[in-house]
């Protein structure tokens, strides 16, 4: 384990307006219940591109120890925000296709005895249709840095 950077958010201060969420391409935001929460530390860089962003200076970069990738650590903090922030990791797993941890996540709840807020068992597929909207985003930057011409209005 080591110490690096890593995004926080200050939850009094957010108003939940969204707009760090297209700021941050690794899919790690999400709005839940009204504020922005970063759905998994794997997906945070550190790097902060969401912090301009908020009109309430509720981001700011903190340094804490992380591990590189732990499902079950990630877990264990996950479950103190209840489960719909629960619910958005599992499916955000599901659109990076990160079935490994997907089911690190899944046999966590079952040793707590919680509640499984996704189907088991679902294919999973990057960027499906309706998946995480960060995916969206990185395929949206993708297409817009490969020099490619305009953007899709899909939303
Ligand atoms: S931009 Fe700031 S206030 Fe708006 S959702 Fe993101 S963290 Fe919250």
């Amino acid at each position: 384990m080591a110490k690096r950077k890593i995004i926080n958010i200050d939850e009094e201060k957010c108003d939940g307006c969204g707009l760090c969420i297209p700021n941050c391409p690794e899919g790690a935001l999400q709005i839940i219940d009204g504020k922005a929460m970063l759905v998994s530390d794997i997906f945070c860089d550190g790097l902060g591109a969401c912090l301009g962003h908020c009109p309430q200076g509720a981001i700011n970069i903190e340094e804490r120890e992380a591990q590189e990738y732990d499902e079950r650590k990630v877990m264990e903090n996950m479950i103190k925000h209840g489960r719909n922030v629960i619910k958005a990791h599992l499916e955000h797993l599901e659109s990076h296709n990160q079935k490994e941890y997907l089911n690190q996540a899944i046999a966590f709840l079952k040793e707590k005895g919680m509640d499984i807020p996704v189907k088991e068992g679902k294919e999973t597929h990057a960027h499906a249709s309706g998946g995480c909207p960060g995916s969206e985003i990185i395929d949206f930057r993708k297409k817009k840095s490969s020099g490619g011409g305009g953007a899709k209005s899909g939303i």
